[in-house]
């Protein structure tokens, strides 16, 4: 299984990174997001739908479990974080095969919902700026997302 790696210095350049990802993707692709709390899962996300085109401020649906928001295409932000140990299924099979991208924090702990094929990544918090995101495509098509995302 190949593996991108991406370091950034600062929120903004996590943000960027999220933002040139959002152009390769495509309606019904699913990004994972691992990472601590503070990793900078909902920061990434905010930079994702800004290359979505969404216009409205991204936030954590901690409480809501998903957002939706609009843009050039819908982009679908769970949070599963409070599922943890529920075998509880809210119907992600619409959200994953529906119109638009839908990024999990949290995902392991809706492991057996996930579809085969998406982008898995992981962020690690190096120290206070600098960010580690471990990207691991399943799929020829995320893997083929992740090659021009490198160049
Ligand atoms: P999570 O959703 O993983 O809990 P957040 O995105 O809410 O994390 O928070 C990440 C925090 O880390 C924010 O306060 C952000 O400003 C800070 N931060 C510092 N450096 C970076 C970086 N390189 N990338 C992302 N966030 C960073
Ligand atoms: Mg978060």
């Amino acid at each position: 299984m190949s593996q991108y790696v991406f370091e950034t210095r600062t929120e903004e350049e996590t943000k960027q990174l999220a933002n040139k990802l959002a152009v390769l993707l495509q309606p019904n692709d699913v990004l994972t997001l691992e990472g601590d709390l503070g990793a900078g899962k909902t920061t990434f996300t905010k930079g994702l739908g800004a290359g979505l085109g969404v216009r409205r401020t991204i936030n954590s649906p901690t409480f809501t479990i998903v957002k939706e928001y609009m843009g050039e295409m819908p982009l679908y932000h769970m949070d599963v974080y409070r599922l943890e140990n529920s075998e509880e299924d809210i119907g992600f099979d619409e959200y994953f095969r529906g119109e638009g991208v839908t990024v999990v924090e949290w995902a392991h702990f809706i492991e057996a919902y996930l579809p085969k094929e998406r982008l898995e990544i992981q962020i690690k918090r190096v120290d206070d700026e600098t960010r580690k995101l471990i990207f691991t495509p399943l799929g020829d098509h995320f893997e083929s997302v992740c090659k021009e995302l490198q160049e």
